[in-house]
């Protein structure tokens, strides 16, 4: 539905979901900044992917290490030789590629892509995506750390910290999210590449041998987290890499893609990374990394499978999988139909007339009751049509609404659902059980029993 991510980013910055960085000095390349709207949803998806990682199971707990590690890790890890990604200039219009951009034959004629002139691109050459920067006041090779470029590393690292202190038998797994950063050739469309974002990546450690029925274990479990938090099915799919696509410490990895304007790309990648980190790390610290099995009486070196996903990238996938444009009357109602758990503001409460102290004191009040449901908020700052086209757009999924009738008559509010732009009228003292049950069961089962109708002009 959504045509390309012109829309969508102009609907973040009018909303308040993401700005430019430093947007006043004329921005920096590929840095954005979550607004108000953006953090929560940020923050959702952060929670839900701890909930169904850590908190849902027993057999993985959670770390958060620093992002500043001894530079070994990474001469260890393969990065600082293998994290390259080859990059080719056009002399004649300074236009910069990944070899990985450029098709075969244009390559071969050294014609750029940009200009169309023939022989003018560069030999690739390599280059190390990650960040340099010194720690301490002198400036020399011996200061020289990295910005992580994945969190993973962090977890081998800490293996054994976290098994002795946990006491877990293998299969165990360490989660962990946080901000990576890799000097991307070429950042673009919007948030999906950029050159700082934030991972959420789970190590599971496995007995050798299992490592494959792990992964197609952990392979199916992600792909069904996607589509119950709402992602159209016929839009995501999974892909095995290629022999030659596979990174330096992968025995295979599988891809989940996601059809977005820009084609289908890559959301998640499930790689198995078999023992290749532990077993670096272990040499280049001389420190025994390995798994005492009782069982087999002996230590031997788990191998891991590892989902790894990027929550900036799985922000611009619910929103551009969410986002809806239908006509009503003659108006295109733009609405964002994100799941509830996902939704950054799941009830906006309403006055019909902001005039009325006895509207406005019971909308407040009711906006405090409710936010003990879910995150709410109070707005008088339109008309009610405006109201709700503006929740519409920012995926709130209900809309509390106070009127005349309400303090006068009824003592009844009406709730609006966004999707279907149904609405119910219940009394004020029902209120909160009502929304508990649109928040644990949704719209079709909680008002299976009360009336419904639907007023189009709002
Ligand atoms: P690509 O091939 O697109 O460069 P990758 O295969 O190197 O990505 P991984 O190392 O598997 O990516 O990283 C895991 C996840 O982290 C990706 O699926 C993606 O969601 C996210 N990610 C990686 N690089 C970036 C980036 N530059 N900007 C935003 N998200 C990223």
């Amino acid at each position: 539905m959504l045509k390309s991510f012109d829309v969508l980013q102009s609907l973040c910055k009018r909303r308040g979901f993401i700005f430019q960085s430093s947007e006043i000095y004329g921005g920096l390349a590929s840095c954005w900044d979550y607004g108000p709207l953006g953090v929560e949803l940020k923050n959702n998806i952060k929670k839900l992917w701890w909930k169904s990682m850590v908190h849902n199971r027993q057999d993985i707990v959670g770390l958060d290490s620093s992002i500043l590690m001894n530079p070994q890790v990474w001469i260890a890890s393969g990065h600082v030789e293998n994290f390259n990604d080859p990059m080719v200039d056009c002399k004649s219009c300074k236009a910069r590629f990944r070899q990985d951009e450029l098709p075969a034959e244009k390559l071969k004629e050294k014609t750029c892509i940009k200009c169309g002139n023939k022989g003018t691109l560069t030999e690739p050459r390599q280059f190390n995506l990650m960040f340099r920067t010194f720690m301490g006041p002198v400036e020399d090779e011996g200061a020289r750390v990295y910005l992580r470029p994945e969190t993973a590393q962090g977890i081998f690292v800490n293996f054994v910290n976290v098994q002795t202190t946990t006491r877990k038998k293998l299969p165990f797994g360490i989660a962990q999210m946080g901000k990576s950063f890799r000097n991307e050739i070429t950042p673009k469309n919007f948030i999906f590449r950029t050159r700082e974002f934030e991972q959420m990546e789970m190590e599971f450690f496995v007995m050798p041998g299992d490592d494959e029925k792990w992964h197609k274990y952990w392979v199916d479990e992600r792909f069904n987290w996607y589509t119950k938090l709402g992602i159209n099915k016929n839009k995501l799919r999974i892909r095995p890499h290629g022999k030659d696509e596979l990174s330096h410490y992968s025995k295979a990895t599988s891809d989940i893609e996601y059809e977005f304007p820009i084609g289908w790309s890559e959301i998640e990648g499930i790689a198995n990374r078999t023992d290749f980190d532990l077993k670096q790390h272990a040499k280049h610290s001389k420190q025994e990394l390995s798994y005492f099995d009782p069982e087999q009486n002996k230590h031997i070196t788990p191998y891991v499978i590892e989902p790894a996903a990027g929550v900036d990238r799985l922000f611009l996938t619910f929103m551009t999988d969410s986002y809806t444009e239908e006509k009503v009357k003659d108006e295109t109602r733009v609405a964002l139909k994100l799941h509830y758990e996902l939704a950054p503001i799941k009830f906006a409460v309403l006055p019909l007339l902001k005039k009325r102290n006895d509207i406005v004191e019971l909308a407040t009040k009711l906006r405090n009751e409710l936010n003990s449901i879910g995150y709410s908020v109070y707005d008088d700052t339109a008309s009610i049509g405006k109201l709700y086209r503006r929740q519409d757009e920012i995926g709130t999924p209900y809309c509390v609404t106070v009127d005349v009738q309400t303090v006068e008559e009824d003592k009844k509010v009406t709730i609006r659902e966004r999707d279907t732009m149904e609405q119910i009228r219940v009394p004020t003292d029902q209120l909160l059980s009502v929304t508990h049950d649109l928040a644990t069961k949704g719209w079709t089962e909680t008002t299976k029993t009360i009336p419904k109708w639907t007023n189009q002009s709002t």
